[in-house]
């Protein structure tokens, strides 16, 4: 592929100029939240300027126009991830929501003492914590698929534990901790061979990849706006069709019924059956733009290019001899980030460290403590790289360690 145009890139993010200190920012916290560009930043404004109303088909112009766009928005969505209609996609508030509505809707009221509920030892909280919260309520056991000494799943493990007992399969896509690229397709096939659901986390893989839902197979499939270049407030839960009939509402409300009496009320259509009260509708907006935007530079070349980052940032770390790196070498089981740690430095020093240097990373466990435990270490410092990260801010990150290094080693 061709590289990225960077500069033109970082051209519609002035926040990426901003300065403390007299330093410019280097934004290497993508895996926590990514920036936004301005045509998403302006469709979302356009928005409240010219169409704001609320949904749900109200009679009078604007409530049309918001509701075409919001609608329009699932289509967009629903193209962009290859779901077979927005009947498919439910939007949510963020990668947790949508964990937890198909934990509450399918969960609590499929799973009982006997089954099974497989994870996978590098589950983010929202999948680990919400599931082994069901799981207690339901009588359910959790099993976790090991993970090996490189930082990838123990595949003979995922077949020993994915069998006739197991009801679901919840597996991140690629690792916010490890940058692990897991095979969610076998997992799933693996799941389906043992009538078995699967639920794939794609928070971190969605923003920089191209993702095919049917390819893949998943029943679930979950991610968020913030982290692909579009608004905080929306994530996407995308279900098999079929599947999200059957199951009951997790939130009740309006918006969301056919026909309701003192007595009792029956559900609209998908996916509105999932979306009680008023939607995030500008997000949506904005999540649309946002998806456009990503198209227009092309989910292979993002790929490409945060691999090539992800690989540098691997090389130069691993070459200073004295910082301990998590996770597979660089290469296509990476995704774009990098945990770490400097010997003799507590990941939140070292963070705080980066950022005298305005070299913004992220320290602390990254919603993975189990995980962590697992690896022995309390904490890992992250650099997350996405479409406006250059080669020079990993430079930037790796002249900061000497700092650190005198400090505190
Ligand atoms: N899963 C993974 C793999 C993540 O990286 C994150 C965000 N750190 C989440 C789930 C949760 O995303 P959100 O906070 O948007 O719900």
């Amino acid at each position: 592929f061709e590289g990225l145009d960077v500069e033109s890139i970082r051209a519609e993010f002035p926040i990426l100029e901003r300065e403390f200190d007299g330093q410019q920012v280097v934004y290497l916290d993508n895996a926590a939240t990514t920036q936004t560009p301005d045509p998403v930043v302006d469709a979302m404004s356009e928005y409240y300027r010219r169409h704001n109303a609320n949904v749900h088909r109200g009679i009078h112009h604007l409530s049309q126009e918001a509701s075409e766009r919001y609608e329009g928005a699932h289509d967009r969505v629903a193209e962009f991830v290859n779901a077979d209609g927005r009947e498919e996609i439910i939007f949510t508030k963020n990668t947790t929501e949508g964990e937890n509505l198909i934990a509450y809707a399918w969960g609590l009221n499929e799973l009982e003492a006997g089954d099974r509920v497989v994870l996978t030892e590098m589950e983010h909280h929202a999948s680990l914590v919400t599931w082994q919260q069901i799981a207690k309520q339901t009588g359910a056991e959790v099993e976790y698929i090991r993970v090996d000494d490189t930082g990838r799943l123990d595949m003979d493990h995922a077949r020993e534990l994915i069998d006739d007992d197991a009801a679901i399969v919840s597996a991140v896509h690629v690792s916010n901790t490890l940058g692990t690229v897991n095979p969610v397709s076998e997992l799933t096939d693996l799941a389906h061979e043992h009538d078995a659901l699967s639920f794939i986390d794609g928070a971190q893989a969605v923003p920089n990849r191209p993702v095919d839902v049917s390819e893949i197979d998943a029943d679930f499939y979950a991610f968020s706006g913030h982290k692909m270049a579009g608004p905080t407030g929306i994530g996407v839960l995308y279900g098999k069709r079929d599947l999200l009939e059957e199951m009951e509402p997790y939130l009740y409300g309006g918006g969301m019924i056919r026909k309701v009496t003192f007595e009792d009320s029956t559900w609209g259509d998908l996916p509105w059956k999932f979306e009680p009260g008023t939607p995030p509708i500008a997000e949506a907006v904005g999540l649309e733009a946002a998806i456009d935007w990503l198209e227009g530079i092309g989910m292979e070349r993002i790929q490409a290019h945060e691999e090539e980052l992800a690989a540098y940032a691997y090389d130069r770390l691993e070459a200073e001899g004295d910082v301990e790196i998590y996770g597979p070498e660089g290469g296509p089981d990476r995704g774009g980030l990098v945990s770490f740690n400097l010997e003799g430095v507590h990941a939140h020093d070292l963070t705080s460290i980066m950022n005298d240097h305005t070299v913004a990373v992220r320290a602390g466990d990254h919603c993975t403590q189990p995980l962590h435990d697992k690896l022995g270490v309390p904490a890992s410092t992250r650099a997350s790289f996405y479409v406006y990260n250059t080669r020079e801010e990993i430079d930037e990150l790796v002249a900061a360690l000497d700092d650190a290094r005198q400090l505190f080693a």
